[in-house]
């Protein structure tokens, strides 16, 4: 079995989904006692929710190289930033290893695609909403990619950082999200992703009318998929 890094830590709410999900698909998949080898470099997120505000990009990348380079001295085979969002900085940080980065946007277009639809809703922070990474990587697997209105961006934003990054389950801001998602539903957008780690702490299947890619639970699983392929 191969090595999974991950550096996580934005925020450890999502990481521990993570780690569940990747322990619980190797048991299920090996049986007995097996568990996943894995190394976790988990960040100080107000350290990185400061930078991301301020719009320094450029320090976070640095941040995140550095846990990166740790993950990979510390017997990491792959590593995955298990955060939609710090994506942003992904071409920086697969450049600063010798081992391959797991990326979460690479892995939800082709979950998208392979399952056979053409258009989706892309939830998430403003940053993953507005900044182009994220939809250009969509959109190379095809993909006609919705992002919600300025007003409702905004509220998704406030209610990822303040409730669910500290573990706050809204009912409210459920309700919101479920609007949100069936606004575009109704005019014809085939599925929906979960394109924030947190969001299926908030948000599943069974609330809404169209199918949900949620991007944690792709990216646990397709890091299984790698752990178990030999080399
Ligand atoms: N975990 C979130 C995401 O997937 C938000 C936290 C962050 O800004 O990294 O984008």
């Amino acid at each position: 079995m191969r090595t999974i890094g991950l550096l996580g830590g934005m925020s450890w709410e999502s990481t521990q989904l993570y780690y569940q999900l990747i322990n619980t698909q190797i048991r299920e998949r090996l049986g007995g006692l097996h568990s996943a080898k894995m190394v976790l470099y988990s960040v100080d997120f107000a350290e990185i929710e400061q930078l991301q505000h301020q719009g320094d990009w450029d320090a976070t990348s640095v941040l995140l190289c550095d846990a990166a380079k740790s993950l990979e001295l510390a017997g990491a085979d792959i590593i995955l930033i298990c955060t939609n969002t710090m994506h942003l900085v992904a071409d920086d940080v697969k450049a600063a290893v010798n081992i391959p980065l797991l990326n979460i946007t690479e892995v939800t277009g082709s979950a998208i695609k392979n399952t056979g639809y053409n258009s989706t809703l892309l939830l998430g922070t403003k940053f993953t909403m507005e900044a182009n990474f994220y939809t250009q990587a969509l959109q190379q697997h095809g993909l006609s990619v919705s992002i919600p209105r300025s007003a409702e961006r905004e509220m998704l934003h406030q209610v990822i950082y303040s409730e669910l990054c500290n573990g706050v389950v809204n009912n409210a801001s459920k309700e919101k999200f479920v609007r949100c998602i069936e606004e575009f539903a109704s005019q014809g957008v085939e599925s929906v992703i979960l394109g924030c780690t947190e969001i299926g702490l908030l948000v599943s299947e069974k609330d809404v009318s169209i199918p949900v890619f949620d991007t944690t639970v792709l990216h646990a699983t397709a890091a299984v998929d790698f752990a178990l392929t030999k080399n």
